[in-house]
């Protein structure tokens, strides 16, 4: 699948963007705070329903109006799709193909996309919220039973962890309640994690090969809070201590994502080049994964990545994403590939764009 056409309004500093994109590589090329990875944001709201930089609304509305719109029309398989997101008064507007729709959930599966930005070195090496972040929302696209779980099963833990806090005097039995429908839907996420985590790996070692020469072996593995114990034996078991903490200790939402380089854990071990390398490889077997799960090609979001690379990495990245329209952010003109599109960005415009340029030709 991909993007056709963007229409973005009055989002962040776009007043008013439109670009038709190429199947292929598209680069948004600019000096720093012009709007290219606002551009990207722009993209993956329209395939997840949410930015990834903030979780408000509001701050994606340009300073000067009091509503934000993006319009996409996506080129699937099957035909295309208009999505349009858009946010006003606090209430957000989903619709597709002109139809309104009452629930992100519907949103999740339309496009998918693939981002990758230096941040993602969060994925390796900074706290576990992080790497968990980064499974529910790629299973969430690919799963919207996955997601609605994931809602519920963050509203059941709110719920444990309020009566942990309270000063009820028999939280056991209240826990005894609360505990039947977590045990449940976390057994679901926690199988639904370790699922995704070894499609991941199957593919991992041949990208990261690529990569590496060869040279490194790489592994990926879900990390259980539980240890060896099922999730319903282990959060009885915790009860107690659940209960003099004050909060629920044992979960999905306590769970990590182990990675390894030749036996070793990145986390400690491995250098920056190395980390950014592993995430990368991770990010694109997971594109590999979408692809063969849906039957179509998600798109690929690559945010400043492109000067961290050696040259090297940088052919084996534009090798390997062929046939996948990538969006690519970057300050150096240079760094654009021939025969991709190129976006001239400034100042929340798109001043000058190779396609609108052969076509006035
Ligand atoms: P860099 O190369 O530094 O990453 P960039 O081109 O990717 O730059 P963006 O992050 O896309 O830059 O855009 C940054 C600009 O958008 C900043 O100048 C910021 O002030 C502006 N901006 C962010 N939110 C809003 C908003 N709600 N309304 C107007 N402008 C905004
Ligand atoms: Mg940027």
């Amino acid at each position: 699948m991909f993007i056709k056409k963007l229409v973005v309004q009055n989002f962040r500093n776009h007043k008013q963007t439109e670009i038709i994109l190429g199947e292929g590589l598209n680069f948004f090329v600019g000096p720093n705070a012009q709007g290219k990875t606002n551009l990207l944001e722009a993209i993956f709201i329209i395939c997840v329903g949410r930015g990834w930089r903030t979780n408000k609304d509001k701050e994606l509305i340009n300073f000067d109006s009091d509503f934000y719109k993006i319009e996409a029309t996506t080129q699937k398989d099957f035909g295309e799709v208009l999505i349009e997101v858009s946010y006003k008064d606090g209430k957000k507007y989903i619709k597709i193909n002109g139809v309104p729709i009452q629930k992100v959930s519907s949103l999740m599966g339309q496009v998918n996309c693939v981002f990758f930005s230096p941040d993602e070195l969060k994925l390796i090496k900074e706290a576990p919220s992080d790497r968990r972040r980064f499974m529910d929302i790629d299973i969430s696209q690919l799963d919207k039973n996955y997601f609605l779980a994931l809602i519920k099963y963050n509203k059941i833990l709110a719920q444990r962890n309020a009566l942990l806090k309270s000063q009820t005097e028999d939280i056991k039995s209240g826990l005894e309640i609360w505990d039947k429908s977590l045990i449940a839907v976390g057994e679901y996420l926690i199988s639904k994690r370790i699922k995704f985590l070894k499609n991941i790996e199957k593919r991992l070692q041949d990208v990261h090969s690529v990569f590496t020469n060869n040279e490194e072996i790489i592994k990926i593995s879900y990390e259980n809070s539980c240890g060896e114990s099922s999730f319903e034996t282990a959060l009885i078991n915790a009860r107690e201590k659940d209960t003099r903490l004050k909060t629920t200790t044992i979960g999905p939402h306590r769970d990590d994502i182990k990675i390894s380089i030749n036996t070793r854990d990145v986390r400690s071990f491995a250098s920056q080049g190395q980390q950014r390398t592993a995430a990368l490889s991770i990010k694109l077997a997971e594109l590999q994964f979408f692809k063969e799960i849906t039957g179509e090609t998600p798109i690929l979001l690559l945010d400043d990545v492109l000067s961290e690379l050696d040259e090297n990495r940088r052919a084996k990245l534009i090798e390997l994403t062929r046939g996948v329209q990538c969006i690519i952010t970057t300050t150096e003109k240079n760094d654009a590939e021939v025969g991709a599109e190129i976006f001239n960005i400034s100042k929340g415009e798109v001043i000058l764009n190779s396609l609108q340029q052969k076509q006035s030709q």
